[in-house]
């Protein structure tokens, strides 16, 4: 776990989803993996094909000093619009078939007396999905997804969004989150405080983590 920023008082944590509220490298791995099969039945190629064409794209951006960025974002270059990504996801992807409930989680996230919210790059539906089958459904209680915004995470809109519907100041918000460029960057940006985790596990050290800064 590393801390970038933190406010002095916290007073809520915006979540990130796949990589930080469960390991699970498969199910990781299966959402990238789908997204680029169903690209590349769209490009008339393989599934390698495709893969190797958005390598290179992100060598590209990488290149002109672009950080990196969301599969959904690098979507939109080929022609795959926000709301095309969001129609894909909702008919590919189903968390129920990979997620089981998390008591652990659950408790260690009601435990916190914080304010929740789920910001995730899939759409709001698929987050509210997620937090079902972790037995998350009724302690995060606001999701931002790719289609509240139609903007997909580095872009700060939906981080700016969650803190409004949560009603907490952005500065008062801590975004919790596996990828620096993804989920830590654009929060930083609005002024909000950061922990970089490496999956679930490292969410169930936060409750002592903020009782040795009390
Ligand atoms: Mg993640």
């Amino acid at each position: 776990m590393k801390v970038h920023a933190l406010p002095a008082k916290p007073r809520a944590l915006l979540l990130d989803f796949d990589g930080t509220l469960y390991t699970h490298k498969a199910y990781a791995a299966f959402q990238n993996d789908v997204l680029i099969e169903r690209l590349a039945q769209e490009r008339g190629e393989s599934p390698e094909a495709t893969k190797a064409v958005l390598e290179a794209r992100r060598a590209e951006r990488r290149a002109a000093g672009g950080g990196p960025t969301s599969l959904g974002n690098l979507f939109v270059d080929f022609g795959v619009d926000i709301a095309t990504s969001v129609a894909w996801r909702l008919e590919l992807i189903d968390p129920r078939k990979w997620l089981t409930p998390d008591p652990r989680l659950a408790e260690t996230l009601a435990d916190l007396g914080l304010g929740l919210a789920l910001v995730t790059n899939n759409p709001a539906e698929l987050g509210r999905r997620g937090l079902a089958a972790l037995g998350l459904g009724t302690i995060v209680t606001v999701v931002v997804g790719l289609d509240d915004c139609m903007a997909s995470k580095p872009d700060p809109a939906p981080y700016a969004l969650a803190a409004k519907r949560l009603g907490v100041a952005p500065g008062d918000c801590i975004s919790v989150g596996d990828r620096y460029d993804v989920d830590l960057a654009p929060a930083l940006a609005l002024g909000m405080g950061a922990i970089e985790v490496s999956g679930v596990e490292d969410v169930y050290t936060l409750p002592d983590f903020f009782a040795s800064r009390a």
